[in-house]
């Protein structure tokens, strides 16, 4: 087999060694359940508690303000539906947009089923959700706005710090969907004031199963799983405490390293957006200028982007068309058919999403086998 060239990092990443290394001793001698009394459980719980402080300050926040969840999806779940639960008798309405993950998404489809009043608000053609088409949308009584950070798809990142000044000027409550940018780029929610927040480890090169909520202590956030008191009795069952561990290392690995990997990652993405609308005909690139350091969404004319997919593949490179959850399924992507992508590009949309690890020589090879691909599949 060939050496893989892995493309797919808003997909998942790969676990840092020293991620690796500060959770082995929680699945092994300090196995203890945090919640008993004898010693190697206080250090079990001593651990969980670190590291919400650790991250707590990496996010410019406080310890009391993290929940511990199993992941993003987790996270999103968790605000939207018991927001919604909680001012259900103040007429609350939610307001989302049309390029969200799933995780919020489907929570928000689940609510409408219950009865409950959504509007979902459509981005202009680079994915940019605008403050004024939120404010429209938003209801007379209680509002609960979710709005994503940076998009998974086409990696645009949205002016989220406007839309939460607005909804708290109208006395709503905002949270939005930050696992694609945690990690990644800066995000200090002292200069943000969102009231709610989610992210996910192994989007930042932590383990998978785990991820945080973020709720400001002005918000009372009713419980979401019931059972015992962990998480202060909101979100109970035994933690994961190896996860929390890794993840809370990860996170100050990022952070600290973040300047110099946004530099580097930036540069090899316009790197290869730039080789690839040059020399590759009739394509287009997809979002906005203000995106994630990693992303790369380009639509090609006339191919269809499993085919083109499976010829990268034969070659070793992982990449993806639209999100990880939309594989398998034939229609277009939720976030290309909502930027309006014209008919002739939008069933060729791939998603490169490139990391610290990735080189030069990976994407020049990649540019080229594209070229190849590309010239095969319209030769036919
Ligand atoms: C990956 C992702 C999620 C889901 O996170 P999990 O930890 O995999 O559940 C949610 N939102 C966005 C934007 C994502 O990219």
């Amino acid at each position: 087999m060939k050496k893989e060239i892995y493309f797919d990092h808003a997909a998942t990443t790969t676990m840092w060694p020293r991620v690796q290394r500060v959770m082995e001793p929680y699945m092994q001698e300090k196995y203890m359940n945090a919640s008993a009394h004898y010693d190697g459980a206080k250090q079990a719980k001593a651990a969980i508690e670190e590291a919400r402080e650790k991250i707590a300050q990496m996010m410019d926040a406080s310890p009391e303000e993290i929940y511990f969840t199993s992941g993003g999806s987790e996270a999103d779940n968790w605000v939207i539906k018991s927001i919604a639960g909680e001012y259900k008798n103040k007429g609350i309405e939610i307001v989302t947009d049309t390029i969200e993950h799933h995780a919020v998404l489907n929570s928000c489809s689940f609510l409408e089923e219950l009865g409950y009043s959504v509007s979902y608000v459509n981005p202009d053609e680079k994915g940019i959700v605008h403050p004024n088409a939120v404010a429209e949308a938003m209801g007379p009584k209680m509002n609960l706005v979710s709005i994503m950070y940076g998009n998974n798809e086409i990696g645009t990142i949205e002016p989220i710090e406007d839309i939460c000044r607005l909804v708290h000027a109208r006395g709503g409550l905002f949270h939005t969907d930050a696992v694609q940018a945690v990690g990644q780029i800066p995000v200090s929610l002292k200069k943000l004031s969102v009231d709610a927040l989610s992210a996910s480890a192994h989007k930042f090169h932590g383990p998978k199963g785990v991820g945080f909520l973020f709720v400001r202590k002005s918000v009372e956030i009713p419980s979401f799983i019931h059972g015992g008191s962990q998480e202060k009795g909101k979100r109970a069952g035994t933690e994961n405490v190896a996860g929390i561990v890794g993840m809370a290392e990860a996170l100050s690995i990022s952070v600290n390293q973040m300047e110099k990997s946004m530099e580097y990652v930036s540069r090899l993405r316009d790197y290869m957006i730039g080789r690839i609308l040059y020399e590759c005909p009739d394509c287009r690139l997809n979002g906005s200028y203000n995106r994630l350091p990693g992303n790369v969404n380009i639509s090609f004319a006339d191919v269809e982007a499993s085919t083109l997919l499976i010829l990268l593949e034969e070659s070793g490179i992982c990449a993806s068309a639209g999100s990880a959850c939309n594989t398998g399924k034939s229609r277009l992507s939720h976030v290309i058919e909502a930027i309006r992508v014209p008919e002739r590009y939008a069933p060729g949309t791939v998603r490169f999403t490139l990391g610290v690890e990735n080189t030069r020589q990976e994407v020049d090879y990649t540019i080229r086998v594209l070229k190849e691909s590309l010239y095969l599949l319209r030769e036919l």
